[in-house]
Parts: structure tokens; sequence; C-alpha cells
């Protein structure tokens, strides 16, 4: 039996296996109070956080050369023997600079370092070291220098951690040196890799080729084992491949169990045939697209089965989602339950509320619109459940709400929500059903992780007679042409979009230039009616120009961001974006969809001012060139990069530290097979206790995944 042996103190420390991830990084050896809060500020307060702090990139210090063969400008490892050492203070800036000479026998090279005087405890006159640093100089005269570089003395006990070896470099931090740090790393790696316990089933690591957890961290941070320098280089060695593969296994693992949670779960079934979605259907003005008819029966199919639904409907900026909801909705009505819609702005909850009370006002159905500012009285109506249908943002979910009976739960534009928030709205019901509207579009393996506790459907097609929006790169020295196009427009009988930039660092002067921007229009424009929204306008007024915009009497609407998403006005036929060059490529490309929903030809103009960064070029172009909301999440991914293209913060699911969601695409999909695999061989994950344990720290208190 192994076990006798395995039962054994692994180390000297004598800290249990169990808890030494929670172990304050103060437990390494060198670590105090006051470069434990150096770490704190890289996130590091642990010993795992420690571990798991890998290096940026490594350095290949293994091949030592010869004095002579050093290269000026390049970095360089050397050896030899310390001839003389001495510390000299400069007068005029009272600098401590120590300096050394080294010989080989083939020459001479000079290293100082500045203000470390105590280096001259380390080395003497006769200290054989190894060097590393950028060989100074030019002039063969003035021989080899270096300034500052890592050193460490051959013969002393401890082992090469800076010279003689791969060597890791880290993301360092002001008050810690490069040096200290990976001093720090190596003593944690020493003390600590041997108490790693793998979290992973062996059948999953044979069938994926990896190695075990202990190596991979170590190998991670001071790779010994290495045939392929450039593949580590690259992040991509076997240790990063196992790393890479545990971080998104985690994430797989914890959104399968949510789904397969959701699906085994009790939910209510609704009569999806009912009279007001009947009504409804034939009322509506138009004929429903080939997608739309095909994703409402998805919908239905979920909500009359007695199971919950966690469906997502994913399609492009126009295609009419909004129906897609509504009938949703009335199907729960029909059946005696309530519906609510979350939107992520006050103004499209009262865009939405607009529009679909105008409907639900006919059938004899109440919608309320609750907001952080709506009256008392809203809440009685929809905690007692007079209130059918409502319509509102995150004040949805705050505690005071309460529902009599919600079936359904309706979350637009969910790019700007979260796992936690669906699962807090969830609990506003009794296992309600969950629709989730987005206009993000993504590649499909994306979709499937990033939403990967929910079942997906697609609107692939526009309402037929659009006509793509001629979009058009201006810069502030075509103003003139900027206003004709406006003018003529409006002569057309259309209707105008202007919005500006507002970000809160520069909130002031964006105001001031939106406002400025509206009352210089006025004078050019006397005969025009313009209006101007932003977040500063009181609610009653910002629905007045809404309605009036809508109804054809305000011609030109100046905005800030807050008309991003939702807005519906079929008859503005242009959108100008003001400083075009500040925006990122999805905001560009919602607020461009706000236009093309009618029968008219539609335009979108891009102001830009110089200068701007060669990213604003790109998605200015890409503007210009694409109205296909997946080409441009295509560009906006190899622009912007995943990480901040998903916004996992935001998104609710764990943050991925090495992995990176596009280059590792192959290794996620891997993960997520072996993930789903498992959750349904072992939905308690009770054979697998390691795992669970890894899984419950990587979610945290996000969500509540195994139900023990
Ligand atoms: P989004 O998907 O961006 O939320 P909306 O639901 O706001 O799009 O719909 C955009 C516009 O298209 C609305 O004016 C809506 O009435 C209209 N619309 C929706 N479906 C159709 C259709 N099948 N045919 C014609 N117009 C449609
Ligand atoms: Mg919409």
């Amino acid at each position: 039996m192994t076990k006798a042996k395995d039962a054994g103190n692994t180390g000297s420390s004598g800290i249990s296996p169990q808890t030494h991830k929670d172990t304050p990084v103060q437990f390494i050896k060198g670590v105090g109070p006051a470069r434990a809060r150096l770490l704190d500020k890289l996130g590091i307060s642990t010993i795992e956080d420690l571990l798991y702090h890998f290096p940026r990139r490594y350095e290949d210090r293994r091949r030592l050369k010869k004095i002579s063969d050093l290269k000026f400008g390049e970095q360089e490892t050397t050896s030899g023997r310390v001839e003389s050492a001495s510390t000299i203070t400069t007068r005029r800036r009272r600098m401590k600079i120590f300096e050394v000479t080294v010989s080989d026998e083939s020459g001479l090279l000079v290293c100082r370092w500045y203000n470390q005087p105590y280096l001259s405890r380390y080395m003497k006159e006769g200290s054989e070291v190894v060097l590393n640093g950028t060989v100074k100089g030019g002039l063969a005269a003035v021989g080899f220098e270096m300034d500052n570089p890592d050193f460490e003395l051959i013969g002393a006990e401890e082992k090469f951690i800076h010279t003689s070896r791969i060597v890791p470099v880290y993301g360092a931090t002001e008050g810690i040196r490069p040096k200290q740090l990976r001093n720090l790393i190596f003593s944690a790696v020493e003390t600590q890799v041997g108490l790693i316990q793998d979290h992973m089933p062996e059948d999953i690591l044979e069938r994926n080729g990896l190695r075990s957890l202990k190596w991979s961290v170590k190998e991670a941070h001071f790779p010994e084992e290495i045939s392929d320098m450039d593949e580590l280089s690259r992040g991509l060695s076997p240790a990063h491949r196992r790393l890479i593969f545990d971080e998104f296994f985690l994430l797989e693992l914890g959104l399968a169990l949510t789904k397969m949670r959701g699906t085994r779960e009790k939910g209510i079934s609704f009569n999806t045939d009912g009279e007001f979605v009947n009504k409804f259907m034939q009322g509506l003005p138009f004929e429903l697209t080939g997608a739309q008819k095909r994703v409402i029966g998805d919908i239905s199919s979920d909500m009359s089965k007695p199971l919950s639904m966690n469906r997502l409907v994913h399609g492009d900026v126009g295609c009419g989602k909004t129906v897609v909801a509504l009938s949703s909705m009335l199907s729960a009505v029909d059946s005696g339950y309530q519906a609510c819609l979350m939107a992520p702005t006050e103004l499209l909850a009262e865009q939405h509320f607009l529009n679909i009370h105008n409907v639900t006002d006919a059938l004899g159905i109440k919608t309320v619109l609750l907001t952080s500012g709506t009256k008392k009285d809203v809440n009685e109506d929809v905690a007692d459940g007079a209130a059918q249908i409502v319509i509102g943002t995150h004040a949805l979910i705050q505690e005071s709400v309460e529902f009599r009976s919600l079936g359904l739960a309706v979350i637009d534009e969910q790019h700007r929500f979260g796992v936690v928030q669906r699962a807090s709205l969830r609990r506003k019901g009794e296992n309600p059903d969950i629709l989730i509207m987005t206009a993000t579009p993504i590649p499909r393996t994306l979709a499937l992780t990033l939403y990967g506790d929910l079942d997906i459907s697609v609107i692939d097609e526009l309402p037929s007679g659009r006509r793509p929006i001629a979009t058009r790169i201006l810069f502030s020295s075509q103003k003139d042409e900027v206003y004709s196009i406006i003018d003529r427009e409006l002569l057309k009988g259309r209707q105008v979009y202007i919005v500006y930039p507002l970000i809160e660092e520069s909130e002031k002067v964006d105001l001031r230039s939106a406002i400025e921007g509206a009352e210089a229009l006025k004078r050019m424009m006397p005969d025009r009616r313009i209006e101007l929204v932003h977040g500063k306008v009181g609610r009653d007024e910002r629905e007045s120009i809404m309605q009036r915009f809508k109804e054809g009497k305000v011609d030109i609407l100046v905005a800030t961001t807050v008309i991003e998403v939702g807005i519906d006005v079929p008859n503005a036929s242009l959108m100008l974006i003001v400083h075009a060059e500040r925006f990122g490529l999805a905001q560009l490309h919602q607020l461009r969809g706000r236009t093309g929903r009618g029968d008219y030809e539609s335009y979108c103009i891009l102001l830009a001012y110089h200068p701007f960064s060669d990213d604003a070029k790109m998605r200015l172009k890409a503007m210009e060139l694409t109205v296909d909301g997946f080409r441009i999440a295509e560009e906006d991914l190899a622009i912007r990069g995943a990480g901040e293209f998903f916004g996992t913060r935001q998104s609710g699911i764990p943050d991925l530290k090495i992995a990176d969601i596009i280059r590792d695409i192959k290794i996620l999909e891997a993960a997520r097979r072996e993930a789903f695999a498992l959750a349904d061989a072992d939905p308690e994950l009770k054979g697998n206790p390691l795992l669970k344990e890894a899984l419950d720290r990587k979610w945290k208190e996000k969500i509540e995944l195994v139900k023990s």
C-alpha cells in the first residue's frame, strides 16, 4: 500500500495539505508585513496566489559565454572570478555605487550596482559569480561593462535561480525588485509545490496527454524539461497546456453543472397557444421572418414543457428581437403568470414600456414600468399581481420588489448583465423561465462558453426590405459636408440622431461639448426642432422628448450614449457619431443599428477628430467595410483581444489568468467536452471531492453550483 507513504509529512513546513492554499504569503520565508502589502497590490495574498502568479516571459540564461565573446548591446550571461570590489560614493548626488571587476581566462568585465551597498557583503575578492545583464559600451578600449546585472555566487549551497537556467520574468510591482520576486516564488515553489493535490481525474489527464499539476506549476515557473524554447516563450509548453486546460475545465464544469441543474429543475408548463398571443400575432403589421418564426418555435417548445427554460436569443441589431420577447411574455400572461423584462438602462426600459404598453393596453393587459424612481404603488401592483407585465431596470432585482407569480423573466441586451444577476432574477419567482436577448454576435464556440449554461437560438435574418446602412468616415475639417447631409435628410422628411461620447473620466467636458454642440446646431438651423437628452435630463422631460421624437415632432435628437441600445424610430435615417474615434466597435455598431429600421435609405457618419490611435483607425475602417454584426465582432476580437471583449468580470464567469479563449480554442473545446461528460457522469462530484473543492474556490460565491 502506498497509503502510509502518502500520509507522511510532505515537507518540513508542517502545514497540512488541506490548508496550504489559504495560507497567507507571509508564511513564505522573506515575506514580512511590508512585503505582503506590496504583493497584495499584485493580487497576491495567499500561497496559492503566489504559485499561480506565472511569468510574463522567460529568458534563456543557460549558455555561459566567455567574457571576450560578449556582444555589446545584448543581454548576456557569463561567469568569472571577482578580482576587486569597492564602494564609491558620488560627490554630487551622494549615490553609493558598488563596483566589481570580474575576470575569466579571456578578459575583464566591470559591473556596477547603484544604491545597493549591501551587495559588498556577498561579493568579495575571490568570489566566483555568474552574471546576467546587458553589455554596455561600444568602444573596445573601455572594455565590457554591465549595470545592475543579475548575479549568483557559484559554490554557495543554494541552487541557481537567476542565472544558468531558463529564468522566469514576472510582472513586478513598485517596491519589489524582479529578482526579489523571483526569489520568493522560487522559495514558494520549492516548499509548497509538493503539497499540491491534483484535482483532475487521472483518465482525463491521460486522454488529453496532460502532465500532473505539481509538475506543471513547477515547470511553468522554473522550466527544466524544455525541448522547445519557442513553445515555452509563447506560453504553450506542456506545463502551460495543463494549466490552460485546468482553467477552461473548471470554467466549463461550472457551466455544465449550472446548465444541468437548470434543465433538471421543475418549471412551469405554459399554454403557448392562448388568446393574447394569438391576437397579438394576428395584429402584427408585418410578416415574421423565417428566423423569428423558428426562434419563437424554440421558445414555445421550452415554455410548454414542465421544466424551466434558460434560453439565449442571439441576433444582430434590428433583427426584431422585441416581437419575440413580447410574444413569449404574452404566453406567460395567457397562462395566468406575470412576466418581466429587464433592460440595462432607464431610457431603454422607458422605451420598451412605451412600445409594449401600447400593444398590451389594447389587449386589456396591465403593464407597469419599474425603475429606481418609481412610486410605491407600482411595487404594490407587482406584489398583488395587478401588474401582469413589468418592464424595468436593475431595480427589478432589488430586495423590495416582490412578484405575486413571476413566470417568465426576459433580459434584454444581456451583455451588461452577468450570471449573478440572472440568478437573482430567477429567485423572484418559483423557477421562472428565463429568456435572454443579446445583440453581441460572437462565434459559436465562444458563445457556447460565455453562455455555456444556456440553450441558444439565433435570429440570423433581417426583416426583408432592409438596406445596408451607407457608412462614411468624415473628419472634423469636413463639417460643412456633414451639415449638408443632415440638411438633405431633413428635407426628405427624415429625422437625425447626433451622438456625443460621454465617459465618466471626462464627464463634465463631454457633457459640455454635447450641450454646446446642440446649441451651435440650433443657431445654424433655427427652423429645425432640435432636442438634447443626456443622463442629467429629468425623467419626465426625457420621456416627453423621446415621445415627440418618435412622433416625428423633433427633427434632430442630440444625445450622449444613452441611446446606444434599443431605441426604435424607423423614420430616423441618419446617425451622426461625433468623436467616433472614441467609441468601441460594438458600441458603434449598436449606434448605427438605430437607423435602417424603416423603408428608407439610411446613413451613418463617423465624424473623427485627429489625433487617433491605430486601433481607432481599424475600428472606423471596419465600420465602413461591413454592416454584418458577426464580421464586426470578429474584427473587434482581433483588435481588442479576448479578455477585454468578453469582460469576464462583468459576465460573472471566473477570470482567465493564463488561458486565452481565442488562441487556445482547441484546448477549450477539449476541456468543454470533458467537463460536460464528467458533469453528466457525476453531477454531484461525489467521486471527485478535490475537484468539487477546486470548483467552489474558482467560482467563489458566484453561484451555488452543486446543491449539496
Ligand atoms: P432588435 O432586434 O434590435 O431589438 P427590434 O425588435 O427593435 O430589433 O426591431 C427593429 C424594427 O424592426 C422594429 O421597428 C420592429 O417593429 C421591426 N420589425 C421586427 N420584425 C419585423 C419583421 N418581421 N418585418 C418587418 N419589420 C420588423
Ligand atoms: Mg432590442
